[in-house]
């Protein structure tokens, strides 16, 4: 069900915000989604979606509570979770490779009708709440999954990056929307990266190269491969992020067969990044 969580994280265990990056295992598509998609439109039966949504959700609910009764969430008992997770909306966005974002406010989640499953934002490929008790997340196989938490004023940010969306700047994108909307401060911020495909298994043209050059990133290539993750370091870097506030995953999901790939398998399913914050719980 989930590949990693914060509570193995030095970085984010004891922080205010939980998170799970989740695998290809216990749900219920079959075929090449097999079988935890988390993604509609990309061939899958949506019934099935739908289950994994729910199924993920109420694991996400079962994993922080039993680690953490401080924040209330849930019980060692699966009927109470099942309900506890109900009550909790899930949201995500339809992703575009955008640097658009949606904030999450009471005001946007009193518009929709609460359903068990993951609930659309409509187009964009970042969000960013301050709400705790509601889940969002982005999907991913291949692109950058990326949280950016502030500390100070409780507020989290999930991410999809993938080529375009680090070219054209979704991170900084974000980090301004976080500053403008709740005063984040980049000092007060930590960030995780998910899976995603690293310079092993990507390989482009010379028009991305040439790109990249445009765009000044420096030693981003090893020969014809690209490494987004050096990419997404220097725009940290940029941003005033100290190494020792960021996390990257050592995975890759080209090469983690636990993990779906769009360069590995092209007809699959994506696997998320899921983030709720804790304040205000109990
Ligand atoms: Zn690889």
């Amino acid at each position: 069900m989930f590949f990693y969580t914060s509570l193995e994280s030095p970085l984010f265990k004891n922080e205010n915000v939980c998170f799970a990056l989740s695998d290809r295992y216990g749900g219920v598509s079959e075929g090449v989604f097999n079988t935890l998609n988390l993604g509609y439109g990309v061939g899958d039966c949506k019934q099935s979606v739908d289950t994994n949504h729910r199924r993920v959700k109420e694991a996400f609910v079962k994993t922080f509570g039993k680690a953490d009764s401080r924040v209330g969430l849930g019980t060692s008992e699966s009927g109470a979770d099942r309900d506890f997770a109900k009550n909790i909306p899930m949201f995500y966005c339809q992703q575009i490779h955008s640097t658009k974002s949606v904030v999450v406010d009471e005001n946007l989640v009193s518009k929709y009708r609460r359903r068990d499953g993951g609930m659309c934002l409509g187009e964009a490929d970042a969000i960013i709440t301050h709400l705790s008790n509601v889940l969002v997340f982005v999907m991913v196989a291949d692109c950058n999954p990326i949280l950016l938490y502030d500390r100070k004023n409780g507020v989290v940010s999930v991410i999809h990056a993938g080529r375009k969306g680090v070219f054209d700047g979704i991170l900084p994108f974000v980090f301004k929307r976080m500053s403008e909307v709740y005063g984040t401060r980049v000092e007060d911020c930590l960030m995780y990266v998910g899976a995603s495909i690293r310079s092993c298994c990507y390989e482009v043209g010379e028009e991305i190269r040439t790109q990249a050059e445009i765009l000044g990133f420096n030693d981003v290539f090893q020969g014809k491969n690209l490494d987004l993750i050096v990419c997404l370091k220097q725009q940290s870097e940029n941003l005033g992020l100290k190494p020792s506030q960021v996390e990257i995953s050592p995975f890759c999901s080209s090469c983690e067969s636990g993990l779906y790939s769009y360069r590995r398998e092209h007809s699959t399913g994506r696997f998320g990044l899921l983030a709720m914050l804790k304040k205000g719980i109990i």
